[in-house]
């Protein structure tokens, strides 16, 4: 389910179930669009904010980082998987390579050559 659009710099944001979007994400492309809702609803389907939350309150922390960043590669690769592919590829072509990254969430550059190794034939 979509709701609200936000006023910040994001371009969309799962939480509880919602997907949040920013108003970066009203300048993309239709396939574009399609596949960030994809990777958002791959997010959701696959209970990544539940996990997180459950390594926390279980005091899980080895590798926690690491595995935060698997669950941003998953939910490329499930939307990839599901005909998004092209869109997401062109989606992270936007982004400046180095943008987003931090110690939970991989960079523009790092999602594009994930989603390359595996769907390299899309490009
Ligand atoms: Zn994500």
């Amino acid at each position: 389910m979509i709701a609200a659009r936000l006023g910040i710099g994001v371009t969309a944001m799962s939480v509880g179930g919602l997907i949040l979007l920013g108003d970066s994400f009203f300048v993309l492309t239709a396939s574009e669009q399609l596949a960030v809702i994809a990777h958002e609803q791959a997010h959701i389907d696959r209970r990544h904010a539940l996990r997180r939350v459950w390594w926390l309150v279980t005091m899980q922390w080895r590798n926690i980082y690491e595995r935060c960043r698997e669950q941003e590669f998953e939910a490329d690769r499930i939307a990839a998987q599901n005909g998004h592919a092209k869109g997401l590829l062109s989606f992270l072509s936007r982004l400046s390579p180095e943008s987003d990254g931090s110690p939970l969430h991989p960079t523009p550059q790092e999602r594009i050559e994930s989603l390359t190794k595996e769907f390299a034939h899309v490009r």
